[in-house]
């Protein structure tokens, strides 16, 4: 593929793939057979609490297993699942396997681990979020206390009411919402008055730029307004001892990245941290 196309979706493309139609369409149909086949999994990345060090939760994420492709990311496949009608059998695929997850760490009596769900946009706007989740909580009788939704901010463009009453609804059966990639939907920052969210996460766009004066002090204040608005405030792709401290220094809650963990599979994950009390705090 040429480069332009794999910078994702999102960006201005000067000139097409030849293929890249073609490509699309047996990408789809694979992604088609993608759960029976079993070749769908998921990997956990833990978030921290910045101030105590201790492991806060963990957020799911996905990934593709191709027989002869290899390992896809869902950079390239979800928005091929949104456009073609697959992404809600693919979120109702991770929500369960989310609450049977929580439901074995729960069983093997480890500490309390919330997991976050990256929800789609186009599902919210279709209209059947709240009664999907549902009826992943009422077939694997999961508390959805444990259970946090990731939303990105473009939610609050197409259809600003329906995204307002999906949130209460959800938050209504128990969830924690949090608004997925902020600051980069180029929406009005006023829907955050409207949106009955608990948390925002800084894009990792912002994290990386850090060192730089006016990323700073955006930064600065996007903590300082999350606070005044009482939510929290997750910083995405930390890679660094220096972005860290800075993060900390500002109050920022809860940190993300590879600087204190890759996203794993479960069972690094549980003999990584979950298996023992002392390793769900971070020591760097
Ligand atoms: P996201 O929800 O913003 O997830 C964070 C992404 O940042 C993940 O990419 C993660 O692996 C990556 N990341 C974490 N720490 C670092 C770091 O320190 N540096 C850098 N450069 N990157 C870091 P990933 O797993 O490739 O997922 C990409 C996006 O795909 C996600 O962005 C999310 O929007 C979407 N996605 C992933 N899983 C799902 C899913 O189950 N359902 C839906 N609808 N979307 C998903
Ligand atoms: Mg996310
Ligand atoms: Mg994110
Ligand atoms: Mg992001």
């Amino acid at each position: 593929l040429y480069k332009a196309k794999q910078t994702g979706r999102n960006n201005f493309q000067f000139y097409q793939d030849p293929s890249s139609d073609l490509t699309d369409k047996v990408m789809v149909q694979d992604l088609e057979k993608a759960i029976i086949n079993n070749e769908l999994f998921l990997v956990y990345q833990p978030k921290y609490n910045l101030a105590t060090k201790e492991l806060n939760s963990v957020e799911a994420l996905i990934r593709w297993q191709h027989p002869t492709r290899g390992l896809i990311s869902p950079l390239e496949f979800i928005h091929l699942a949104e456009d073609n009608n697959l992404i809600i059998p693919i979120t109702m695929w991770v929500l369960e396997k989310v609450c049977i997850q929580l439901k074995d760490w729960c069983v093997k009596g480890y500490k309390k681990v919330p997991i976050s769900v990256n929800i789609s946009a186009k599902h919210l706007e279709k209209g059947t979020l709240v009664e999907d989740v549902k009826k992943i909580i009422n077939s694997t009788n999961t508390n959805p206390e444990c259970l946090m939704l990731e939303i990105t901010e473009s939610v609050m463009i197409s259809n600003p009411s329906l995204a307002i009453e999906t949130i209460h609804e959800l938050k209504e059966l128990g969830m924690k919402i949090a608004i997925d990639d902020f600051g980069t939907g180029f929406s009005s920052l006023s829907y955050l008055l409207k949106l009955p969210v608990d948390i925002l996460k800084l894009d990792k766009s912002f994290i990386g730029e850090l060192s730089d004066r006016k990323n700073m002090s955006f930064v600065d204040a996007i903590v300082k307004l999350a606070h005044n608005l009482d939510l929290s405030v997750v910083a995405e792709g930390i890679e660094t001892e220096q972005q860290h401290q800075i993060l900390n220094q500002y109050g920022c809650d809860f940190g993300q990245g590879y600087f204190y963990s890759k996203p794993l599979i479960s069972n690094q994950l549980v003999k990584s941290f979950l298996e023992n009390d002392e390793l769900m705090k971070f020591i760097k």
